[in-house]
């Protein structure tokens, strides 16, 4: 469970492992209302139990610091239509020694893991993207981070009964979305 800010409770998930754990898989950024999820936590508790942690960092790339290092996560999926590149092309990241089976079979491509012709254009085009997300990124935090506030502010402000779904403190700060409720 997440409760009412919208945050994983580490202890949750320590008590939710079992001998059979062989993965755990929580999401960076959440993709409704912008809270940031203890992964570097969460990823030294999955090493300490020799457990593979995979994150979707799908909506924190671009919007704030991401190193697969510093997240302690085995394995890391993005997505290039969320930083402005092409559709229909993302990434995934595998740390050393993580095994995968593939879900499809045939050709060879992509180490054995996808087959199919690769869509050479998406791949230079999701590359290029992420080169300007991280040439951008420090312009844009305080940019977006500020615009962030100045709408709460003005929702909480002007509309009666309102407030925010999710922890306000731990939201990606770029183009982040937020629930607001009216009672
Ligand atoms: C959009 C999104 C996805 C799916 O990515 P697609 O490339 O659109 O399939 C996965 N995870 C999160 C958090 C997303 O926001």
């Amino acid at each position: 469970p997440v409760y009412e800010e919208g945050i994983v409770k580490v202890e949750d998930l320590k008590s939710a492992i079992k001998e059979e754990t062989i993965l755990i898989t929580i999401m960076h950024a959440n993709n409704e209302i912008g809270t940031i999820q203890p992964i570097a936590e969460i990823g030294k508790i999955a090493k300490e139990n020799n457990i593979k942690f995979h994150s979707d960092a799908v909506q924190s790339v671009g919007k704030i610091p991401v190193d697969v290092n510093e997240l302690n996560v085995d394995l890391l999926s993005i997505s290039s239509h969320k930083i402005y590149g092409p559709k229909g092309v993302g990434a995934l990241y595998i740390r050393k020694r993580t095994r995968l089976e593939p879900i499809l079979y045939g050709g060879g491509q992509e180490k054995d893991l996808s087959p199919g012709t690769e869509n050479v254009a998406g791949i230079v085009g999701l590359g290029e993207a992420c080169r300007l997300a991280k040439e951008e990124l420090d312009e844009n935090i305080p940019y977006i981070t500020n615009l962030r506030n100045k709408l709460i502010d003005g929702i909480l402000n002007s509309v009666e009964k309102s407030y925010i779904n999710g922890d306000i403190e731990k939201k990606a700060s770029r183009k982040c979305k937020f629930q607001i409720h009216r009672n």
